[in-house]
This record gives C-alpha cells, sequence and structure tokens, in this order.
C-alpha cells in the first residue's frame, strides 16, 4: 500500500516540478538573452543555470513528500483500516469463506458478495428453525391439551360409570313398568307414557354412553381393513334421512389394514358422519380420505358445514360439552369415540379445513 502511494507521490511530485519548469520557460530565456549581452551579469546567470538540476531535484523531493503524506493521511489509512476489516469478515470462523486474494477493490466486494450470501443462508437457516420451534411448540400444546383431557375424562368416566351402573337397572324396570301402563291405560294417557318411554329411552342413550366413557378397553385390537368398515358404516347410515342430502366421496385405499376393534371404530364413525350431517343440515358433501403418514393411517372426515368456531375448538372432546339444542345433545359423541380409539391404540383429532367445514383426523396403527 505504501510503495503504491509512494509511486503516485513520485509521479504528482515530478508531474508539479516538470509543469513549473515549462511556466518558467520564457523567464529563463530572457536571463540567458541578458547573459548573452552583458558578460558581468552573465556570469550571475550561469551560475544559477548550473545549480538548476539541484534545485529541480529538491523540488521533486519536496513536492513528493508533501503528496505522500496528503495521501497517506487522506486515503492510505482509511483504505488500511478498510483492508483490516475485510479480512476480519472473510476469516473462516464469520463463515463468510475463505479471505480473497487480489487488489482491494475486488477483494472488497468478493468479501461483501461472499458475507451477503452467507447472511441470507443464516436467515434461512434461522427462519426454518424457528418455523420447527413454532411446530414443536403447537404438537407440544396439543399434547398437553390432549393430555388433560383425557385425564378430566377418565375421572369423569369413572364417576359416570358408577352412576350410570346404579342408575342403569332402575331404569331398565321403569322401560318395564311403562310398557305395562301402556297396555291399561285409555288413549289420553296413553299419549303421555308414549312421552315418557322417549324420555326415559333418552336417559336410557345417556347412561349407555356414560358406562362407555368409564369402560376400559373391551377387547384386543386386531388387523382389519379399512375400507370396508368405512363401506359397512356409510351403507348403514345410507337410508338414514340425516344423510339423505349428502353427497360422499370416499378415497380409502382398498389393503390400508389398521389395527382396531371393529365394533367400537364403527361407533366413532357413526358419530362423527352423523355429527357431520347435523352441522351441514342435512345437506351438503362429505369426504372420507384415509392414508399412511408417519407410519400411522390417518382417516380424515371432511365436512362442507361451517366449521368450529375458535373458541370451541378446544372444548369439543370435553364430556358434556354440546352446542346443539337442550333434549337434541348429550355432549358426550366426541369424548366417548376419542376414548374409544385412545383404547384402541389411536387418537382423534379435529381441525378447521383451509377450504371450510370441519375435519376430523382418526389415527390407528398399520398392520
Ligand atoms: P353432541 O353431538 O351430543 O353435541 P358431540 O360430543 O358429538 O356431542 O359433539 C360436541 C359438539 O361438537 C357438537 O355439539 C357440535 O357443536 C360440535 N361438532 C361436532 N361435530 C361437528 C362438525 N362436523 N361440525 C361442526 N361442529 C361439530
Amino acid at each position: 500500500m505504501r510503495a503504491r502511494l509512494l509511486s503516485i507521490a513520485v509521479m504528482l511530485g515530478a508531474a508539479a516540478t516538470g509543469l513549473s519548469w515549462l511556466s518558467l520557460q520564457p523567464a529563463v530565456r530572457t536571463l540567458v538573452e541578458v547573459a548573452r549581452v552583458d558578460p558581468v551579469r552573465g556570469e550571475a546567470v550561469l551560475r544559477v543555470t548550473r545549480a538548476m538540476p539541484v534545485i529541480l531535484t529538491v523540488d521533486v523531493l519536496g513536492a513528493t513528500a508533501l503528496v505522500f503524506l496528503v495521501l497517506f493521511f487522506t486515503v492510505g489509512r482509511p483504505l488500511a483500516a478498510l483492508d483490516e476489516l475485510i479480512g476480519q469478515l472473510a476469516r473462516p470462523q464469520l463463515g463468510f469463506g475463505d479471505a480473497p486474494s487480489g487488489p482491494l477493490v475486488s477483494r472488497i466486494s468478493r468479501t461483501l458478495k461472499d458475507a451477503t450470501t452467507a447472511l441470507a443462508a443464516e436467515r434461512a437457516q434461522r427462519e426454518a428453525q424457528l418455523t420447527e420451534l413454532r411446530s414443536a411448540n403447537a404438537q407440544l400444546l396439543r399434547a398437553q391439551t390432549e393430555l388433560v383431557s383425557s385425564d378430566r375424562l377418565a375421572s369423569v368416566g369413572k364417576l359416570a360409570a358408577g352412576v350410570a351402573h346404579e342408575v342403569g337397572n332402575p331404569l331398565a324396570g321403569l322401560l318395564g313398568y311403562l310398557s305395562i301402563l301402556k297396555g291399561k291405560v285409555n288413549p289420553e294417557a296413553k299419549e303421555l307414557v308414549d312421552l315418557s318411554v322417549v324420555q326415559v329411552e333418552r336417559i336410557d342413550g345417556i347412561v349407555r354412553s356414560l358406562l362407555e366413557l368409564g369402560r376400559p378397553s373391551r377387547g384386543k385390537p386386531a388387523p382389519v381393513e379399512l375400507a370396508r368398515v368405512v363401506d359397512d358404516v356409510l351403507r348403514l347410515l345410507g337410508a338414514s334421512p340425516e344423510l339423505r342430502g349428502v353427497e360422499r366421496t370416499v378415497e380409502v385405499p382398498a389393503g390400508l389394514v389398521v389395527l382396531a376393534e371393529v365394533g367400537p371404530l364403527s361407533q366413532v364413525l357413526i358419530n362423527l358422519v352423523r355429527n357431520a350431517a347435523q352441522a351441514m343440515n342435512g345437506s351438503g358433501r362429505l369426504w372420507l380420505r384415509a392414508e399412511v403418514r408417519d407410519g400411522k393411517a390417518a382417516l380424515e372426515l371432511r365436512d362442507s358445514g361451517p366449521g368450529v368456531p375458535a373458541d370451541v375448538l378446544p372444548k369439543l372432546f370435553e364430556p358434556f360439552f354440546t352446542t346443539k339444542p337442550a333434549g337434541q345433545g348429550t355432549g358426550l359423541g366426541l369424548a366417548v369415540s376419542r376414548h374409544l380409539l385412545t383404547a384402541m391404540g389411536g387418537g382423534l383429532e379435529v381441525r378447521n379445513h383451509p377450504e371450510g367445514g370441519a375435519c376430523f383426523t382418526i389415527t390407528l396403527a398399520t398392520v
């Protein structure tokens, strides 16, 4: 760097002295003329002319020193600092590649290019890490919610099953007495008995669901062809008025075998399909799709209904949570469904589909 500055200073110093020498030419020529006409003064002029090379050399040296100092402080030092900085940036530990060689300007440009590439790569890596972290967080939150809900379900289930067991027998007796009473009363009272039977049967249904909640796994999951269970359930429900206006798209690959108990799995599917039909008010579309995801079978049931409001989503699997009018929903269907699937080693999740409607995902182990 100093050598380059010195060579520039020498060139500028020589150029400045040369220019001065050229501008002095008319005066020198006049002096030479005077020396020719007047020999006495001419002696002095000749002495000056002889000393000229020394004077010019001193001029060149002085100008060179001055230009060098000015260049050194205004350009040399800042460039040296920049060079040092570029060297630091190019150090391997900062990850901006190997230190480049060559002229300073091209080194600066190459280092800045490397730095930009390295920064962009680092940014992309950070963003990927952030996305990963967010998804891990969401998964953790889901697992925690599931744990709390299954814990609550277990204690509610135990309590409910105890009560249901005690209530079950008197209920069966009550239904028996009502059917005897029906044959012995006048038509007006018969209508009241019929209404009582409907209500008692409703209580009986609730009691059965409660018993289901507290019941441990009934049997051992065995290999079942998922498409067959889905087909059977849809055939069973096909004739019901609830599903008459619901179009169905079924994409369950034949030969997908899962570990499940056919009875409870059918019960879960019936519950989910009926819920979907009710959410769509009996007309819309239902998609049933299955695939293998992360080594497990995932069966998605998506409907074209209104979906589930965001504030309701976390409560959906709580026992007795329902949005249906009194007398129409018990709020036990989803709690029981998840309980049954968990007992089979599977699971049940819900989300709103990006294209609208609720989407329930059943997971089961594959064989
Ligand atoms: P119930 O059907 O007796 O209300 P569930 O446990 O089966 O009990 O369902 C609980 C609640 O979940 C329902 O009241 C309803 O608000 C909501 N839900 C269930 N399935 C759907 C669906 N496909 N679309 C929108 N909401 C649903």
